[in-house]
């Protein structure tokens, strides 16, 4: 029998900074990942905005996720030497003269506007009602999850297979999963979550969102772009254009509909051709109330889960990742907001 500390299923965004943590702090862990092509954390764009909606409200917590959050990625970057973390502009453009003033309103957010007439990208851009600056950033999730995967197989830390929950006995001593013995299995496992029998009662409000990779020959920038649709760029010159949201929807698999609405959004937004060159789709792991979840089933103290990251996987994960390696190994107690306590 092999014998672990923790077994984590899912190696997303949630299974990655879980591992690292409880890594960190000299537990044993076992991550199964079957690494799911469209997994939301395969698909995002990785931005972490210290805005949220149309409103321009202030994200949650972001005095103290965002600092936490950049610590984290430069030291996973450092570690597996790859660009993880970019600090960004966010150069959002006004959609309407309300959308501005609402901006204005907000004088909690640290940033500034420019006015019609003296703007970036004229050429390039609609954007008649001008635009503000939000300093932001993006993390580099096509680089991370490959390079910390490869991380996790050098500390003999990884399966790379399919988790069948069918094959997961519960005992009193903690959980058995095959040959392997663990004290506790923890749930990172995004949108399949779920499906699971255990969380049958937990409010999910998954989302799909699809994304276009394009090419908008001349328009070279590090910012990244937005009015109702968003740019964000690659390393290899193409623009992340996207993303739709859709509460229901039959499969997650990209739509001739929601390409339409994104090229829509495109054409308002860009003056100058643009080619798409591929149509990516992931349903976006969310709660009803829009905090993570984050605890233990109240029947099966051994079964945790970390998860409802929604659409802010990037800037939550490092800081709650962090704080429930805090529950796990010291007793430290969860904070309400996000304990998955509130559902039973
Ligand atoms: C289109 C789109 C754009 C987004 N943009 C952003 C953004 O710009 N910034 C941001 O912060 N967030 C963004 N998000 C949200 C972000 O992607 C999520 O919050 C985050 O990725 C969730 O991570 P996760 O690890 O919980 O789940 P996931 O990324 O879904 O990871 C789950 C993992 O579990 C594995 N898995 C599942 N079931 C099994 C099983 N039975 N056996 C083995 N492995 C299994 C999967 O292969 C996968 O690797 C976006 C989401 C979408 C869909």
């Amino acid at each position: 029998m092999r014998k672990a500390d923790y077994l984590i299923i899912g190696q997303g965004i949630a299974g990655t900074m879980l591992s690292w943590f409880l890594l960190q702090a000299g537990r044993k862990v076992i991550v199964i990942d079957d690494a799911k092509p469209n997994s939301a954390s395969r698909v995002a764009a990785g931005i972490i905005n210290p805005v949220s909606g149309r409103r321009f409200e202030p994200a949650w917590m972001y005095d103290t996720i965002y600092p936490f959050a950049k610590a984290t990625y430069l030291q996973l970057s450092a570690l597996l030497q790859v660009p993880v973390f970019t600090a960004r502009q966010l150069w959002t453009v006004f959609p309407s003269a309300q959308m501005r003033d609402a901006f204005l309103h907000k004088t909690t957010v640290n940033d500034y506007t420019e006015l019609p007439g003296s703007m970036r990208y004229e050429s390039f851009l609609e954007q008649p009602f001008g635009a503000a600056i939000v300093n932001g950033a993006t993390v580099n999730l096509r680089a991370l999850l490959p390079a910390y995967r490869q991380y996790l197989r050098t500390q003999e830390a990884l399966l790379e297979t399919h988790f069948d929950v069918a094959a997961l006995e519960v005992t009193p001593a903690g959980v058995i999963y095959g040959d392997i013995s663990v004290d506790k299995v923890l749930f990172c496992d995004g949108v399949a979550t779920t499906m699971l029998p255990f969380f049958k009662t937990v409010k999910f409000l998954p989302n799909k969102g699809e994304v276009l990779m394009i090419s908008v020959p001349g328009l070279e920038t590090a910012d990244i772009i937005k009015k109702g649709i968003t740019l964000v760029p690659q390393d290899d010159g193409l623009f992340w254009a996207g993303s739709s949201f859709v509460w229901d929807y039959e499969d997650d698999h990209p739509t001739a509909k929601q390409r339409e609405m994104l090229e829509n959004s495109l054409k308002q937004l860009l003056k100058v051709p643009y080619e798409v060159v591929d149509h990516l789709s992931a349903v976006r792991p969310s709660g009803n109330d829009r905090r993570p979840m984050v605890g233990f089933h109240p029947l099966y103290p051994a079964i945790g889960i970390f998860n409802g990251l929604g659409t802010k996987g990037c800037s939550l994960a490092p800081f709650m990742a962090a704080h429930f390696r805090d529950v796990l190994v010291a007793n430290a107690p969860l904070m309400p907001e996000i304990d998955l306590q509130r559902y039973f």
